[in-house]
C-alpha cells in the first residue's frame, strides 16, 4: 500500500491562535510606546498603520525581525518569541490525534508561518516529534500564503503524488479550496461549526477527522 501523508496546518488547527496576536499587537505596541514616550493607544495606532503600509501581500508583513529594525528596536527576534512561549496553548484533542494517527501515517505541518513562529509552537510538548517534515511557506518557499503552488511544492518535496496527501486546517481557502486545487485530499476544519458538518470534506473536530479517515464515505 502507498504511504499516505497527512498535512495538519498549526495555527487554529493544532495551537490556539492568540501567540501571534499577542506578538503584534501588544508587544510590538508596547516597545514601541516605550521607544517613543506616546502612550499605548496612540503606538498601537501607529503600528497598525505601519503593517497597512507594508500589507500582508508584501513578505515582509510576516517577518517580525524586519519590523523590529524597522521600528528600530534593540531587541531581537527570539528573545520576544520566547517571552511569550508559555502562551503557546495546544488543543486538546490534537495530542490525542497526533498519537493516534503516528505510526499509521507520516506526518507533516505544513503553515504559512514563518519558520521562527512555527518553532516556538511546535516546542510545546515536543509536538516536534510527531512529523517528518515541516514546511513552512513564507520561510520555505517565499509564499505570503497557503496556495495551490505550495501543496505542489510540498508534495515535491516528499516525493509523493498530491493524491498521497491528506491536508487538513481551519481556514477555507487557504487550507482547503488551494488544497483541493493541488489535488489533494483537503478537509477543513470548522471549529465553530459555520459550514454544515454533514459535508463530506468539512469536520469539526480532529476527533472527527480521525473518524472519517478511518471510515471513509
Ligand atoms: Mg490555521
Amino acid at each position: 500500500m502507498k504511504k499516505i501523508y497527512i498535512s495538519f496546518d498549526v495555527d487554529g488547527t493544532l495551537i490556539k491562535p492568540d501567540y501571534n496576536e499577542l506578538i503584534w499587537f501588544k508587544e510590538i505596541p508596547e516597545l514601541y510606546a516605550t521607544k517613543y514616550s506616546v502612550d499605548i493607544e496612540k503606538a498601537a495606532k501607529l503600528v497598525r498603520e505601519e503593517y497597512e503600509k507594508v500589507g500582508e501581500d508584501d513578505i515582509r508583513w510576516y517577518i517580525l525581525q524586519y519590523w523590529l529594525d524597522r521600528f528600530g528596536f534593540k531587541i531581537k527576534e527570539e528573545e520576544i518569541l520566547r517571552k511569550y512561549e508559555d502562551e503557546v496553548e495546544i488543543y486538546e484533542e490534537a495530542l490525542f490525534v497526533l498519537d493516534e494517527l503516528y505510526g499509521r501515517f507520516s506526518l507533516v505541518a505544513s503553515s504559512a508561518m514563518p519558520r521562527s513562529f512555527i518553532d516556538v509552537k511546535l516546542k510545546k510538548n515536543n509536538l516536534f516529534r510527531y512529523f517528518e517534515k515541516i514546511f513552512s511557506a513564507v520561510s520555505d518557499f517565499k509564499m505570503v500564503k497557503k496556495e495551490d503552488a505550495f501543496y505542489r511544492r510540498i508534495c515535491k518535496e516528499l516525493g509523493i503524488s498530491t493524491r498521497s496527501l491528506v491536508h487538513i486546517g481551519d481556514n477555507f481557502e487557504a487550507d482547503y479550496l488551494a488544497a483541493q486545487k493541488a489535488g489533494v485530499k483537503a478537509f477543513y476544519l470548522d471549529r465553530t461549526n459555520s459550514h454544515s458538518t454533514k459535508q463530506p470534506h468539512v469536520v469539526s473536530s480532529l476527533l472527527e477527522f480521525t473518524h472519517r479517515l478511518r471510515n471513509p464515505e
